[in-house]
């Protein structure tokens, strides 16, 4: 191993362990959790802000980020929820819910399968009819919470959406026509969806669009991929207009011009490590040299570090 090699191994090592030290919101990269202890944790600490982002449609932001961001529309239909962070944190989200409006949440969105955004189901489910892509529900049914993470005791039945679709699904509720939208690959997982509240003109992106800074995570265990991600933001970008409110999985409330943004060094990183692989280059080659310099910033994100991105680009070229 030349010196230089050998410098470059030991910077990777070095960003992974402190990715994997300083990864304090969503689901780390390819880790074994504490899903018990996490959602202990989040059920302590959270506290939602609110903000009111059209007449019907509100954003519930977690403090500290350790669950997923959620939407709420209330109005004179009843109140629609999309996620439901983890058990320990539906009480919080009861009480932030019923500060907009008071009464029976009817409807449960769930953006995808994770502990982080679906881990609340079973508190909702008695009253609520949770609505989510087919293989979320295949996904709860095989006691997975994220990636690897596996429960030895099953999801009771009130987790389990009622209502799947392996397509699309418009729901009319509150004034409104709200599209439950799959955009045909998977990406994150295998069963994300961005709800877009068509006259408000908000949209929330779930994790395919987690507004961090960094890379996403790709949920492998479950067939994601890095390209199908790439493919659905651009489908995302030709719905949304510069007046769109985009609430992404974690993070602040993001524009179009911030999807953009993350949607391009995206592709532009695939398309890089695409050159490579044609090229005759190695993973572990790939890995030491190194993205481009202009996108360092972006390898230092909490859920993907640079060699773990490569890894997944990697793997999903070869799906
Ligand atoms: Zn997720």
């Amino acid at each position: 191993m030349t010196e230089n090699k050998l410098k470059n191994r030991v910077r990777l090592v070095a960003r992974c362990l402190a990715a994997a030290v300083t990864a304090l919101v969503a689901v780390p990269a390819a880790a074994q959790l504490d899903i018990d202890d996490w959602a202990k944790r989040a059920g302590d600490q959270i506290v939602w802000h609110q903000t009111q982002l059209s007449d019907t449609v509100y954003m519930l932001l977690p403090e500290p980020g350790l669950a997923g961001n959620l939407a709420v529309s209330a109005g004179e239909d009843g109140i629609l929820i999309v996620d439901d962070a983890m058990m320990p944190v539906v009480p919080k989200i009861k009480a932030a819910v019923a500060k907009i409006q008071e009464g029976r949440i009817d409807f449960v969105v769930n953006t995808h399968y994770h502990f982080d955004h679906a881990g609340g189901n079973a508190g909702f489910g008695a009253d609520s009819a949770i609505v989510a892509h087919a293989n979320v529900r295949k996904r709860l049914l095989e006691n997975r919470h994220a990636g690897a993470n596996f429960s030895a005791t099953p999801f009771p039945s009130e987790a389990l959406p009622i209502v799947t679709f392996n397509e699309s699904v418009t729901l009319h509720w509150n004034g409104e026509a709200i599209d439950v939208i799959f955009f045909g690959n998977p990406a994150h997982t295998d069963g994300d969806v961005a709800i877009y509240f068509r006259d408000s003109n908000v949209v929330h992106a779930g994790d395919q669009f987690p507004n961090l800074g960094g890379y996403p995570y790709i949920d492998r265990d479950v067939g994601g991929s890095a390209l199908g991600l790439r493919d659905n933001m651009a489908q995302l970008l030709e719905i949304v207009d510069d007046e769109t409110q985009i609430i992404p999985g974690h993070g602040p409330l993001a524009t179009k011009a911030d999807l953009q943004k993350y949607h391009d060094y995206v592709a532009e990183t695939i398309d890089h490590i695409d050159r490579q692989k044609r090229a005759g280059k190695s993973l572990e080659d790939v890995q030491e040299d190194g993205l481009p310099e202009k996108y360092a910033p972006y390898g230092n994100g909490p859920l993907s570090p640079e060699p773990v991105w490569i890894g997944y680009v990697w793997a999903s070229l070869d799906d």
